[in-house]
């Protein structure tokens, strides 16, 4: 490097540790620009950066969020669109960025320092000098194409949101809390009259107007080279410096500088309508303005006394409006970090001829709450609560300081004394010391005495309609006056512009920059040690292992694996097997779930009520979850998972077998958790994405498995059914959920993982005693083995292709979706395994062969593989297009020609595909949390060698193109294939002719069926009104508006 002569022109403001948290916080400032760098040091594989501009504008323009995306088309230097993208890629990184009301965040994620330290100088500059032609603004911003029709990135991402409540309501509750002259008031996305008119000239300007390095914060979470951090900013200081003023004296800070918020001088109530065809119910927010983000202590107190008001089913607002008064579904909140923040509350799912109601009610009980000696103890609880969840964020997540620094870096002051405050937890203390009538005079101040706004978001199928007509007439009206001669120069225009974006990146370009090494990605190492009978799968040679030898009392017969990292926190993950379970108590397993963490236990003798446990599971605890085993690895198993602190770990494990054995199942509540569900089924079955793969299960699966038994389309019989029975009979089926309880909750089912540093541990292994006796703890039996997924499958899963393809209209659906399922790897030794993954790597690079071939010529949003690589099948994902039929043939002509050698592999592409699969090991074990579950998957649910990862990460590198196309040809194009491979398509029913018609000639089987043909009931009987419930059934079919992308996968209860 040729300025190593010169000594970095940046001062170091201050460098601290936070007492909280193992991280090292460190602030400088170019001594020539201004530009700030805030860098949080902390353990793991994982660079985060968050390159953060404060932009202010007093318009709905949409510049700012167009800028965003103009930003990667190109810089000074770099005028290839797609090259930051393709050098990331291969240098372990992924780009992205988002636009706030009050800033533009572009992010860089890599593994290990040097692959950052490459992109980095890159992408300032495609920041501080992009590249901003008028044909990027006509592809990325705006357009209207050859058939008349608005087009354009952005356009289109701000059409899918403009008319929705959430945005609808927002908008206008900003526009009733801030006067023009405050930024905070405008939609910086761009509203779509807006960003039609919008000028590349308007978008430069206001680049112009905020990109300066003075006007930049380069924010870094992960383990940071400082000294080439330092020195890569200096240089590119250097760089720009001829290109913009390092300094402006005139600049003002945005926001901080510009005029402030008034008070609201009266409270506000407006209804906003929305278009809906279910006019059933709407939704509330309620704004308040609140203290400033700058003070630590009012703003703690912000999150402390909404926590208490609504922070889950036992505080009073949730308590009282969702579960007493049943007058919402939920009532959420947030506030907006500013130095006016803004408290939010919103109650969801209220109906519609309520919601003038809910609003005045929740408003009387906020003033009730006020007027009365509130809960001391619970108050205590929540700041204790609180304190543990930030310094648990503090250890596991890097958005905890990205979001704390990004609002410091825009609001606070900029000695650094604001950030300095990020070292303690003091204010917590400060708290504990408050007393009723000091939190009472918050309350009051803040919220129940104080004016606010509310909306009223009301459903209107009238406005659906009249939106709909509106833009066809005003669409109708643009063709006519452009003619057929108009539409056809606008196409040209179009293709121009395409064709000058996509000018190729020639090859020697991207060699300028080698492939970085990785020896700069640092793993976290967690140890293993096993007790009872997980040592049958060895027992390692470390410290944690004799730890645990020495505390294990003989003969101890509990599987657990200890993963050992230096935490402050103990997680527990309890894995349960449901392969005992009888097929057709597996529908009850999602509402089991539901109620695990909210329903009455007996202790002692005593009945406690579901709110008492929530409140005592809170004091315990810092989180706790029951879902699917998906997340460690295991799609047919459950898991229960508590994160605490080591001085509860006798607690939980004692709460644990209260919860397994001693909780009451409760008819009211369990009916409760039906009709929540029973709510849920008219927007899941919109979604033709889960509803393709939902068929395709059914085909493919057997009913054993768990994701089978859970699908909607089970539940939308079975559910409505069992609701019937709970009424009648409520006994019989409460006696269902003590036999499934039973079947779950038994010895040779569990095994356990304590994740934890293991030496604070009092007694690791004998805390755990209470669950070797119990009904159905027999611990001579030996421990089942965790079903392999590929034993789910049925015949036709084992081989597809005899069934064809199906072709499923639904009248809720304006686009298609596919999936092909064929046959796959059956397991983690596959010799291919290596190659399969950087073909797939290569074939789904972003700006690779199928992004091109099939989103760059508007066939799909997307097309994916899947990975799941011990299941026995491979299954290609067409989402979003306008004929799905179209996209798997684009695709397969693609992947043919590579497989053929017709195309050459592009090395750069390769080398992406590979570092790919480093990042995403990288991602995996990102956190201590992470890392220990990665063990416990490759080693007790995988039964794989503990180095398996490393060692596949060594195998990919040496994939040669003749293996790659190998696979393509083998594993992948039968995917493609009919005879080998079953097609499973949702659409609108506009398209079911073609696409029928398409596949058939692909020479599938097809046929033509209605949802309701993959219904079923596990073999729950009708009652004799079944009828009705059919023609109801119908109904929901047909109403409804527009798919949503809502994974029903993982039902979830978080505390
Ligand atoms: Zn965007």
């Amino acid at each position: 490097m040729t300025s190593s002569a010169q000594k970095p022109r940046f001062r170091k403001i201050q460098s601290f540790r936070t007492d909280y948290a193992p991280t090292d916080i460190t602030q400088y400032e170019s001594e020539r620009s201004g530009m700030r760098v805030v860098v949080a040091d902390r353990k793991g594989p994982k660079i985060n950066g968050y390159f953060t501009l404060a932009t202010e504008i007093f318009d709905d323009s949409g510049a700012p969020h167009t800028l965003e995306h103009l930003v990667f088309m190109g810089s000074k230097n770099y005028k290839y669109k797609g090259l930051l993208d393709k050098l990331a890629g291969r240098a372990y990184s992924n780009t992205n960025a988002w636009t706030a009301v009050d800033h533009t965040a572009y992010t860089l994620e890599t593994a290990g320092w040097d692959g950052f330290a490459q992109i980095l100088p890159i992408y300032l500059e495609h920041v501080i000098l992009p590249n901003i032609t008028d044909d990027a603004c006509v592809t990325e911003v705006h357009h209207v194409d050859g058939e008349g029709n608005d087009a354009g990135v952005v356009y289109s991402e701000m059409q899918a949101l403009q008319y929705s409540s959430t945005e609808l309501m927002d908008l206008r509750a900003r526009r009733l809390l801030y006067p023009e002259n405050i930024g905070f008031r405008y939609e910086t996305g761009g509203m779509m009259e807006a960003l039609r008119v919008l000028t590349p000239e308007r978008i430069r300007a206001f680049h112009r107007a905020m990109y300066h390095p003075q006007n930049l914060a380069i924010i870094i979470v992960g383990e940071a080279d400082h000294e080439s951090l330092l020195s890569i900013l200096d240089e590119f200081e250097e760089s720009i410096k001829d290109d913009v003023p390092l300094l402006n004296a005139d600049f003002k800070r945005p926001f901080v500088e510009s005029p402030q918020p008034p008070p609201l001088e009266k409270t506000t109530v407006e209804t906003v309508e929305f278009p809906e065809e279910d006019e059933s119910t709407g939704e509330i927010v309620v704004g308040f303005f609140g203290p400033s983000c700058n003070d630590q202590v009012q703003a703690t107190a912000l999150n402390i006394i909404m926590t208490y008001l609504c922070g889950s089913s036992v505080s009073v607002i949730e308590n009282t409006i969702v579960e007493k008064e049943e007058l919402a579904s939920s009532v959420s909140w947030w506030w907006d970090s500013r130095p006016n923040s803004v408290i939010w509350f919103q109650p969801t799912g209220v109906a519609t001829e309520k919601l003038d109601f809910v609003e005045q009610r929740l408003i009387s009980l906020l003033k009730e709450v006020a007027s009365k000696p509130l809960d001391m103890q619970y108050m205590m609880e929540c700041i204790q609560r609180e304190r543990r969840q930030i310094k648990f964020q503090a250890e596991g997540s890097e958005q905890f300081y990205s979001s704390n620094i990004i609002t410091d870096y825009l609001f606070g002051k900029r000695d650094g004394s604001t950030l300095a405050e990020l070292q303690t937890l003091d204010e917590y203390d400060v708290l504990e010391s408050w007393n009723d009538g000091q939190w009472r005079d918050y309350l009051r101040k803040w919220i129940s005495d104080a004016h606010h706004v509310s909306i009223l978001g009301k459903p209107s199928m009238k406005l659906a309609t009249g939106l709909k007509e509106a833009e066809e007439a005003r669409l109708a009206k643009r063709r006519e006056e452009l003619g057929n001669e108009g539409l056809e120069l606008l196409k040209e225009k179009v293709e121009n512009a395409k064709k000058h974006n996509e000018k190729p990146i020639p090859p020697e370009v991207l060699d300028q920059w080698p492939v970085p090494k990785t020896t700069s990605i640092h793993f976290i190492e967690s140890a293993t040690a096993r007790s009872g009978k997980a040592r049958s799968l060895g027992t390692p040679q470390n410290a944690a292992q004799k730890v645990i030898d020495a505390a294990a009392p003989a003969d101890f017969p509990l599987f657990i694996q200890f993963e050992n990292v230096p935490t402050n926190f103990v997680h527990l993950t309890v894995h349960i097997g449901t392969s005992e379970t009888p097929v057709k108590y597996k529908p009850l397993l999602p509402l089991f779930a539901d109620n695990f963490f909210n329903s009455p236990v007996m202790v002692d003798g005593e009945r406690i009520g579901f709110e008492d446990v929530v409140k005592r599971l809170e004091k315990d605890t810092v989180s706790y979850q029951i879902s699917g085993a998906g997340r460690v690895g295991d799609n047919e198993g459950m898991t229960l998972q508590f994160q605490l602190e080591p001085e509860k770990y006798t607690t939980i494990i004692q709460w644990l077998r209260t919860l397994m054995f001693d909780l009451v199942f409760d008819p009211v509540r369990l009916k409760a958790a039906v009709v929540k569900a029973l709510a849920d089924i008219p927007e899941a079955k919109r979604d033709g994405r889960a509803m393709a793969l939902e068929v395709d299960m059914a085909i493919h699966m057997l009913r054993e498995s768990y994701p089978v038994a859970k699908r909607t389309l089970v539940k939308a019989v079975y559910l409505r059914r069992l609701k019937k029975l709970l009424e009648k009979e409520p006994e019989t089926v409460v006696g269902w959920f003590e036999e499934l309880r039973k079947s779950l909750f038994t010895f040779q089912n569990i095994r356990v993982l304590v994740t934890a540093d293991v030496a604070k541990l009092p007694e690791p292994v004998s805390a755990w005693k209470t669950l070797n006796k119990g009904p159905g703890l027999d611990t001579s039996k030996d421990i089942l083995p965790i079903t392999r997924p590929v034993a789910m499958l049925n015949n036709e899963g084992k081989t597809p292709g005899s069934f064809g393809s199906v072709v499923i209209p639904m009248t809720t659906l304006d686009s298609s979706y596919s999936v092909s399922t064929a046959v796959g790897l059956k397991s983690y030794a596959d010799p291919r395994l290596p190659a399969f993954l950087v073909a797939l790597g290569y074939l789904e690079a972003v700006e690779g062969p199928l992004w091109n071939a099939v989103r760059g010529n508007g066939l799909a949003y997307g097309v994916f593989f899947t990975r799941e690589v011990d299941a026995g099948y491979l299954q290609f994902r067409v989402y979003r297009s306008p004929d799905a039929s179209k996209a798997i043939e684009a695709s397969r002509n693609t992947v043919a020609k590579i497989a053929a050698g017709e195309e050459p592999l592009d090395r750069h592409l390769v080398e992406g595909a590979v570092s790919g699969i480093v990042l995403a090991a990288a991602d995996e074990q990102a956190t201590m949390a992470a890392a220990a579950q990665q063990n416990f998957i490759v080693g007790v649910v995988r039964g794989l060698e503990p180095e398996w990862n490393r060692k596949m990460l060594a195998r990919v590198r040496d994939v040669t193109p003749d293996e790659i196309r190998a696979v393509m040809r083998d594993l992948i194009l039968p995917v493609f294939e009919a005879g080998k491979s079953n097609v499973v398509v949702t659409c609108a029913p506009i398209m079911e002719e073609n696409i029928v018609k398409a596949l058939s000639t692909m020479g599938y089987k097809t046929q033509v069926q209605p949802l309701s043909h993959f219904y079923d009931d596990y073999g729950l009987q009708a009652g004799e009104d079944e009828d009705e419930d059919e023609d109801e059934d119908e109904d929901d079919e047909d109403d409804g508006s527009g798919g949503s992308d809502k994974d029903d996968s993982d039902e979830e209860m978080d505390g």
